[in-house]
């Protein structure tokens, strides 16, 4: 279920792609980073998560790391692009970045599953007893978890515990939350960089890498 949900989302992207006007995609180095804001998990945290993405915006401007302008530059979505001074952000300099098409840096403030892509799922561990749990039944949890209804809560195959959708435990990882930041094609970010916005927002990041 999760490879034809993936696989869709997938899909939808690529066809963003075509229709974005990239005339050649195969010059298109086609990452993404999601840096995920975990705070809480229910909507009373929706504020909170809106106050964070104003103290990273402002600190992200503010360093010279993105330009304050909105920008096609994010698959089809609305970015930042990188500014002068985007390599404190990088943990390595990738020169040809900044002539991409898709190099931008966009908030996400909304609800969603941050999953890795093509990257793709390995295991999905219970949180109790550690077996795999990637046959069980996610689409409708996942379902559950964007359309704010129902119970984000699966049982376990093996001990038969019921946990939260977010307390599984996923390799690579995956996250859930409602403030997220994507680095289109920025390659790996500084673990200093990430220190720093955790220390702004007082909130742990989680990093998920992903590929289209
Ligand atoms: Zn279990």
């Amino acid at each position: 279920m999760i490879t034809g949900e993936l696989k869709n989302k997938v899909n939808k992207i690529w066809e963003i792609f075509w229709t974005g006007g990239i005339t050649n995609p195969l010059s298109v180095i086609e990452q993404f980073t999601y840096l995920l804001f975990i705070k809480g998990l229910d909507d009373k945290q929706l504020a909170e998560e809106k106050l964070a993405k104003d103290k990273v915006f402002d600190f992200l401007k503010r360093e010279n790391i993105i330009q304050t302008n909105l920008t096609d530059c994010s698959l089809g979505r609305l970015g930042y692009k990188p500014a002068e001074k985007y390599k404190k952000a990088l943990k390595n300099t990738d020169k040809k970045m900044l002539q991409l098409k898709v190099n931008g840096v966009e908030f996400i403030t909304e609800r969603r599953v941050f999953d890795n892509g093509a990257n793709g799922l390995e295991k999905v561990n219970c949180p109790y007893c550690k077996t795999n749990n990637i046959e069980n039944n996610w689409a409708e949890i996942l379902g559950n978890w964007y359309e704010k209804q129902g119970s984000y809560k699966l049982q376990c195959f093996t001990c038969k515990r019921e946990s939260d959708i977010f307390d599984f435990i996923f390799y690579p990882t995956w996250g859930f939350g409602y403030f997220g930041i994507v680095f289109w094609n920025w390659g790996v970010l500084s673990q200093e960089f990430i220190s720093d916005l955790e220390n702004i927002t007082s909130t742990k990041i989680k990093l998920i890498e992903g590929r289209l």
